[in-house]
């Protein structure tokens, strides 16, 4: 049994221990729903993908509902990162956004319609 560090309180220190154990049951569960996706019983609702001249990975985060452009994504250091990541956001019920268009999706829509 560990000893409660000095510069906590003993509430501080349950508190900490709940989030550890609690963090380690979502770890868990993460686990759990990335086999699913390895095993091709479940999907990422993210793609990800690797960029040759920046050398580095991507998660696609939003999307251009007219042309499918990518409007936002994050930088992660490897693949195992970008799944974990994708998992995490996952289990936390995010999905990637497809709301708007980019810009120039919208101009070429907005120029063709109001095209004589
Ligand atoms: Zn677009």
């Amino acid at each position: 049994m560990l000893s409660k560090p000095t510069f906590m309180d003993i509430s501080m220190y349950e508190k900490a221990i709940r989030l550890v154990r609690d963090w380690k049951i979502i770890d868990k569960k993460i686990d759990q729903f990335m086999a699913t996706v390895e095993r091709g019983e479940s999907r990422y609702p993210f793609d990800y993908y690797y960029d040759k001249e920046s050398g580095s990975w991507f998660i696609i985060t939003e999307m251009c509902n007219a042309g499918g452009c990518t409007l936002e994504e994050i930088k992660v250091e490897s693949k195992e990162a970008a799944k974990r990541i994708v998992a995490q956001k996952t289990m936390f019920g995010e999905k990637m956004r497809t709301e708007r268009a980019c810009f120039a999706c919208y101009s070429e829509i907005y120029f063709l319609q109001n095209e004589e």
